[in-house]
């Protein structure tokens, strides 16, 4: 049998990116699977939150989001630390660049390794690699909340910590008044998650429940489509919980008794594969996903991806 590629290495078809119009002056741009952005518009200013992985994968969502606004990108947003999402900032040329303040801790603690990392599992995530200038560090950051005046009759748009979830630091973007909900890598709608920096007790319980509480009426997820009307929201946070709640069950068990990653990744992969196996990036992610709720139950914090670590926790767990 031939052996399984490296994480998302052989995985080079592009997928078809989607401009959305969810509201006035409030965008998404999905992707079959790949990482999701938005953008809201301001009276003078927009607000784009997430930027890609590289500047010029960041540009081709410009240009598109410049064929519906022409205003100054004040701010961008950063949901969270991961590669594929910050390091095509310097495209948006924003005035302030917002991220939780753990986001920034993370950024300076592990964000060369978890580059190295990324760009080794989902090479195709990042377009002309020379482009990145370097790491992205926020110029704003938070603990709990902080809320942007739209200016006009906009409203505004706020920024908000629900909990340790799929890092130590993601934040989301809601909109009162449109009840539109950005919700990073915090919820993925028929996309696998990736925990493999996540807690996923506080996730899957108080952090989840912080997030279904706003009552969205559309959510746009880390990946896959915009989940639209309150019945598709809450299907795409309970998707989310059913995977983690999942996982922590098979690993707990494995781990209860004593046994292997091996043994707990068998486990996890048999009982997510019927539901969740045909999603975008489950057979990528799993092996790290596994690997590191075996180590939150041993009541570590996440360990850092290096390249290396990866290709031994992957090579640990193929057949
Ligand atoms: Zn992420």
């Amino acid at each position: 049998m031939a052996t399984k590629s490296f994480a998302s290495s052989a995985d080079t078809s592009a997928k078809e990116q989607t401009l959305e119009v969810l509201a006035d002056g409030v965008y998404a741009l999905t992707a079959e699977g790949d990482p999701n952005l938005g953008a809201v518009e301001g009276e003078d200013f927009v607000v784009c939150f997430e930027a890609l992985a590289t500047p010029v994968a960041a540009e081709a969502w410009l240009r598109k989001l410049r064929e519906h606004t022409d205003k100054p990108v004040r701010y961008l947003v950063l949901s969270h630390y991961h590669a594929v999402r910050v390091l095509g900032a310097s495209a948006f040329e924003a005035d302030v660049i917002v991220a939780h303040e753990n986001t920034r801790d993370l950024i300076a603690e592990r964000g060369k390794e978890d580059w190295e990392s990324e760009y080794g599992r989902m090479p195709r995530l990042f377009p002309s690699p020379e482009s990145i200038p370097g790491l992205t560090w926020p110029t704003a950051t938070f603990s709990e909340r902080m809320t942007i005046d739209l200016g006009g009759e906009r409203g505004d748009l706020v920024l908000e910590f629900c909990g340790h979830g799929h890092t130590a630091g993601d934040l989301v973007a809601w909109l009162p008044r449109q009840k539109i909900l950005f919700a990073g890598d915090l919820v993925e709608a028929e996309a696998a998650l990736y925990t493999g920096d996540a807690f996923h007790r506080e996730w899957s319980s108080g952090t989840l429940d912080r997030v279904a509480a706003y009552g969205a009426e559309q959510l746009v997820g880390g990946r896959g489509g915009v989940a639209r009307g309150a019945e598709a929201v809450s299907a795409a946070i309970e998707q989310t919980r059913g995977f983690l709640t999942t996982m922590l069950r098979e690993v707990g068990a494995v781990h209860e008794r004593g046994g292997t990653l091996k043994e707990a990744f068998q486990a996890t992969h048999a009982a997510l594969a019927p539901r969740y196996g045909h999603w975008p990036i489950f057979e990528h992610c799993l092996p790290f996903d596994v690997a590191r709720v075996v180590d939150e139950l041993s009541g570590k914090d996440p360990v850092i991806w290096t390249a290396q670590r990866d290709r031994e926790v992957w090579d640990q767990l193929q057949d």
